[in-house]
């Protein structure tokens, strides 16, 4: 028996008899809080998974498909919210796992500028995701204004300035799209022009090869792909989220060259580099509190469509083995910033992935809600409709994190 389950049979007087220790990996938005508020009863949940000095006894981390923040920002954040401290590598972003891309990271990138949380922009110095020649949608405005006709006021600018600024331009070899933009117009545009030119912006070039194709683009990475979230508690209607962006996007491509965009990858929930990303920090924080390798992982979030198709992908990737599928991703640079060695064996230890949709989030505003949100299919390999229904299905549904994490807490006791 572990520290864990002693806690347990503390806390709740059970016996319990489960040899491994267990993760919970937790989403934020309608789950925690909608909008700027806290949920009810998410302290008193908290309490059944922390000890009195707020110490987690269960590897707990908060996985969220928001960009606007850092990992450090985000756990300041939730450990004000919250009331007890949020190690920064207890929060995993939608972005976080660009510090695995490494082969992109010497290339001149550009991203987009995305909601402002304090005063920051998007820059590689703040995400610290690896990057080191950041282009962003801002620079492009400014060094090609003819091409962002949508907003005239920026066209008026001194042609010597401009001049000047360009010859600071490289072609742009990778696009990182981070989330959604402040000016979709000119984000739509810019990105359209990046695409169809090869980077090279205002030279507009149409090569085919046989069979009338086009030659691949430049690789594209897209952060959160949900179509939705919940924006603030006054509200019942989600809000539309950079997944639509991303097929807006993929939309007026497909209508100028007959082609779809390629993703070299989708990052954020649903897609499973995130998830393996969770569980190789919840295997950190196991190893850091003197307990077993985690063997089961259990996953709470509000959206079927995101938490609950991951988990279950995560899920179905861990009982298949996952040959090959991450073999292009350097998993080594899951440890840079993070200073810990030798590396943490994640793929071969979590043996299951389960999953519990509650309802204090999108998951209430869906029932009435059919026709609007789409099944996000073109972002996912190979996943026909049936098997997104199938796999949007929970193990568990929830009314809220405190049923969610008693659940677990019970499941695991007799397990
Ligand atoms: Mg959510």
């Amino acid at each position: 028996m572990n520290n864990i389950h002693r806690f347990i049979q503390k806390r709740f007087y059970l016996r319990t008899r489960h040899a491994h220790p267990f993760g919970i990996v937790l989403d934020i938005d309608g789950v925690l809080f909608k909008g700027r508020n806290m949920l009810p009863r998410v302290k008193e949940a908290f309490s059944l998974i922390t000890d009195k000095k707020g110490n987690f006894v269960v590897p707990t981390v908060f996985l969220t498909n928001g960009t606007n923040s850092t990992e450090k920002l985000k756990a300041a954040q939730l450990s004000e919210q919250l009331g007890f401290k949020i190690p920064a590598d207890h929060v995993l972003m939608s972005h976080s796992p660009l510090r695995m891309f490494t082969d992109l990271h010497d290339k001149q990138s550009t991203g987009q500028r995305v909601r402002i949380l304090r005063d920051f922009t998007y820059s590689q110095k703040v995400f610290r995701v690896g990057f080191k020649k950041v282009t962003t949608i801002d620079h492009l405005v400014k060094w090609f204004p003819h091409l962002d006709c949508t907003d005239f006021s920026r066209k008026i600018v001194d042609p010597k300035e401009t001049e000047a600024a360009r010859k600071r331009f490289r072609p742009i070899e990778a696009i990182v799209m981070l989330g959604e933009p402040l000016k979709w117009e000119t984000s739509l545009q810019l990105m359209l022009d990046c695409v169809l030119t090869y980077g090279k912006m205002d030279t507009m070039i149409f090569p085919l090869v046989a069979g009338g194709r086009r030659p691949d683009h430049i690789p594209i990475v897209a952060c959160n792909v949900d179509l939705v979230w919940m924006a603030d508690i006054a509200s019942q209607l989600p809000r539309i989220g950079h997944g639509v962006f991303i097929h807006i996007l993929d939309t007026l491509y497909e209508k100028l060259t007959g082609q779809h965009l390629q993703f070299r990858a989708t990052l954020g929930k649903p897609t499973e580099v995130s998830y393996l990303h969770a569980a190789h920090r919840i295997q950190r924080q196991a190893r850091a509190m003197k307990l077993d390798d985690v063997k089961y992982l259990y996953v709470i979030g509000d959206n079927p469509m995101s938490d609950v198709l991951g988990a279950r992908l995560f899920d179905r990737y861990l009982r298949h083995g996952g040959v090959g599928r991450f073999d292009h991703l350097d998993l080594e640079a899951f440890d840079v910033n993070d200073g810990e060695k030798p590396r943490v064996r994640t793929r071969n230890v979590v043996e299951r992935c389960i999953s519990i949709l509650v309802e204090t989030g999108v998951h209430q505003e869906h029932v009435h809600m059919n026709g609007v949100v789409k099944p996000i299919s073109a972002l996912i390999d190979n996943l026909s409709k049936g098997e997104q229904l199938l796999l949007n299905q929970p193990n568990f549904v929830e009314y809220d994190l405190h049923a969610a994490i008693r659940t677990i807490l019970r499941r695991e006791c007799y397990r």
